[in-house]
C-alpha cells in the first residue's frame, strides 16, 4: 500500500487499528466500543461499516458525473472516503481472522492465473514480479 508514501503496509495499518480501536469515541463522547479489540460489533456491523464508508464514495461519485463537482474538486473528499473504507475493511478482516495482506497477495495471484497473466505479488507483498515468458502465466 503507498504509492507516494514510504509504504504503508497492511501490518502498520493493523497496528494503527488495534491501537486506536479502544480510544474511538462516537459522536456525543462517548466510548464507541465496550470491548477493546472491536469485538462487541458482529461482523455484520464491521461489513455496514465497510459499506456505508463505500457509498459515501459512490455519493461523490454520482455527484462528479451528475457535474455538481469535478472529479479535481472531490478528490481529496474521494480519497477520504477511499481511506475510510480500506481502515474499516481492515478492522473487518481483524474481526473475521483474515490476514488481509496474505489474502490479497493469494487472491491477486489466483486471479493473475485465471486471466494468464504474467503478473504475481511477491509472497509477503513488498513487491510485484512478472514470470518470465518460459514459465508462462
Ligand atoms: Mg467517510
Amino acid at each position: 500500500m503507498g504509492y507516494l508514501t514510504d509504504g504503508l503496509t497492511f501490518n502498520v495499518l493493523r497496528q494503527a487499528n488495534l491501537k486506536r480501536l479502544p480510544t474511538f469515541k462516537n459522536s456525543k463522547g462517548e466510548p464507541a466500543h465496550s470491548e477493546p479489540d472491536g469485538s462487541d460489533w458482529a461482523l455484520s456491523a464491521w461489513s455496514n461499516a465497510v459499506c456505508g464508508e463505500l457509498g459515501e464514495a459512490a455519493n461523490l461519485i454520482k455527484k462528479i458525473e451528475r457535474g455538481d463537482t469535478t472529479l479535481e474538486e472531490a478528490r481529496e473528499a474521494l480519497g477520504k472516503e477511499f481511506a475510510d473504507v480500506v481502515t474499516y475493511l481492515d478492522i473487518l478482516a481483524m474481526r473475521a481472522g483474515v490476514d488481509l495482506g496474505v489474502a490479497v497477495v493469494n487472491k491477486f495471484n489466483e486471479v493473475s492465473r485465471r486471466v494468464h497473466s504474467p503478473v504475481r505479488l511477491l509472497n509477503g507483498g513488498s513487491d510485484f514480479y512478472l514470470l518470465p515468458p518460459e514459465e508462462g502465466p
